[in-house]
């Protein structure tokens, strides 16, 4: 089908079998931890050592990095009770007012960390701001410079794993183990001397651990979230029209036996029929494949494949092609009877409390329904089932048919669309903010563009049309090509 198949991810997660299933729940390993608290360095940790990251980011990393180790010596020279209890914008801004203006003429006029620092400024919720203004100030018509420098380290430090995220953790790993309030072991020489020494593929982790587990003990502090708001209204959303995945439209002319291949089939139900009475199973099977190149055709219509209703499209095909193969995996004639007899009954249903509305809908004539529930036989003979026709649901019935792995492939994520859950919703209606300010906030999307779904379509009706073919053989199975 000339259609590119993707490389397979590296696995960076826990599978499907390693979660333990608890009644309808499937939980996690990690939710067996006891009194685990989810802490985030994104919402609670980053605004506390942004003045970190601002250091090194604006540095040549080493330089920046030995700010640092001159900022922690600078308090391991001071007693214990006029040092911070630990590097964040709280615990500075806890000490003394008299410590703090030291400790920013140490900054300031030993460091010159002006131009670093100014960016904090921008917001009024920094403890002691008042303090800090003694010694830098915003300056108005610059501010746009200012918000630069917070775009760039924000951006680099959002991510907990990223470099500069990694060397701010080490900033306050590296802090309370020389101050002495935390024992590394046989790690500490690699932390007392980062990243210069030990594999560095074995020490970012240590750090970002050891730091994440530091977390839990942290006090929690209450301008964060402040800083955060400030954030959001200090700049704008900046809507980057990103693509998140790779899209391609694929166009009716890329199927170019289309047709060839749905008046092939149409041939061959004249060839293939016996009889002029009820035929179950011939009728649903050209059905079954009529119906999904219909709405394969209607797929390929501009924007439909693109769109929500493109996988609305999808999953019926899905569903469609299921069915059908478990019709013909159970080899039974009575069940293909009971699937159309279900059918009529779900005509007659809809027939009656139609029929019992002052108001009707416009898309379906009551004529056509009331035919169709006396087709087959007169109405007031049909059952209405009230359940699924086979009191069964499609994941089993595709375990009988052997095709689970299309209901896995094309019927789970479809479903969330057709029912509206939110992560389709989300995929569709919204895209992630570029300002880094704004913490990967959502915001609408303006370029609503999802991967096409033709080429899954047509994969699926090519499978449908050989089961079809199987039933009622021809010399050539007419398959459709994608160019
Ligand atoms: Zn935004």
């Amino acid at each position: 089908m000339g259609r590119k198949s993707r490389e397979k991810r590296e696995r960076n997660h826990t599978t499907i079998a390693q979660h333990e299933r608890k009644g309808k729940n499937l939980h996690p390993p990690i939710s067996k931890i006891e009194n685990l608290t989810k802490t985030s360095w994104k919402d609670n940790r980053l605004p506390e050592f942004l003045w970190i990251g601002l250091i090194i980011h604006l540095n040549e990393r080493l330089v920046g990095l030995d700010y640092i180790r001159q900022i922690s010596k600078y308090f391991y020279d001071r007693n214990e009770e006029l040092r911070p209890e630990e590097l964040s914008f709280t615990s500075i801004a806890a000490m003394p007012d008299e410590q703090i203006e030291s400790f920013y003429n140490f900054l300031f006029k030993e460091l010159f960390l002006a131009e670093e620092l100014k960016p904090l400024l921008i917001f009024n919720s920094l403890p002691k701001k008042d303090l800090l203004e003694k010694h830098i100030s915003l300056n108005d018509e610059k501010i746009e410079i200012e918000l630069a420098k917070l775009y760039s380290s924000v951006a680099n430090m959002i991510d907990h794993q990223s470099q500069l995220a990694t060397d701010c953790r080490w900033a306050r790993i590296y802090y309370l183990m020389i101050k002495g309030k935390l024992h590394m072991g046989s790690e500490a020489e690699n932390i007392f001397y980062y990243p210069q020494q030990g594999d560095m593929r074995r020490v970012r982790p240590t750090i970002r651990a050891c730091e994440n587990a530091m977390s839990l003990m942290g006090k929690q502090n209450v301008w964060v979230e402040k800083f955060w708001t400030e954030a959001l209204h200090n700049s704008p959303c900046w809507d980057l029209n990103v693509k998140e995945e790779e899209e391609s439209d694929l166009t009716p002319l890329m199927m170019p036996n289309l047709n060839e291949v749905e008046n092939t089939i149409i041939e061959h139900f004249y060839e293939s029929r016996s009889t002029s009475a009820i035929d179950a199973k011939h009728e649903a099977a050209f059905a079954f494949t009529l119906y999904c190149l219909d709405i394969l055709k209607e797929l390929t219509d501009s924007g439909i494949q693109n769109g929500i209703t493109g996988r609305l499209g999808l999953r019926t095909i899905a569903e469609c092609y299921i069915t059908l193969a478990y019709l013909v995996k159970k080899n039974d004639e009575q069940l293909w009877l009971s699937y159309r007899s279900y059918g009529s009954g779900q005509a007659k249903l809809a027939f009656l409390k139609i029929d019992e509305l002052e108001k009707q809908p416009q898309f379906v004539s009551l004529d056509t329904l009331e035919a169709l529930a006396n087709e087959d036989q007169w109405q007031e003979f049909s059952n209405i089932n009230l359940g699924h026709w086979e009191n069964s649901n499609l994941r089993a019935m595709s375990e009988t048919a052997r095709v689970k792995d299309v209901y896995n492939s094309y019927y789970d994520w479809t479903s969330g669309f057709a029912h509206g859950q939110w992560s389709s919703l989300r995929s569709m209606e919204f895209t992630i903010c570029g300002n880094p300010l704004h913490r990967l906030h959502r915001i609408p999307n303006e370029n609503k563009k999802l991967p096409t779904t033709v080429g899954d379509a047509a994969d699926l009706c090519n499978k449908i049309i050989e089961i079809l073919f199987e039933l009622y053989p021809n010399e050539k199975v007419p398959l459709l090509n994608m160019t």
